[in-house]
């Protein structure tokens, strides 16, 4: 037996990595951004690389929000903090 793999774009460094290897990114429905750590939430998605150079970015923020295409401000985010 062999899984598929899915290939999902790092919004930092754009590299292409295993789907199962990276943070996926959506805005929550109180307009939080969160990770979804069980990869079924609803909404578009922005995904995060586990690279540590890519999660302490300081483009992190700027590169996730024009992926989202959000307007809401994902400084504060807690869980954006909780990977650096
Ligand atoms: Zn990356």
């Amino acid at each position: 037996m062999h899984s598929q793999l899915l290939y999902r774009k790092c919004i930092v460094c754009g590299v292409k990595k295993p789907r199962k290897n990276m943070y996926r990114l959506v805005i929550s429905n109180s307009e939080q951004c969160v990770v979804d750590r069980v990869g079924n939430l609803q909404g578009r998605g922005a995904y995060l690389c586990d690279d540590s150079k890519c999660k302490a970015s300081t483009q992190l923020v700027k590169r996730a929000k024009y992926a989202l295409r959000t307007h809401v401000e994902l400084e504060n985010s807690e869980d954006l903090k909780l990977l650096r």
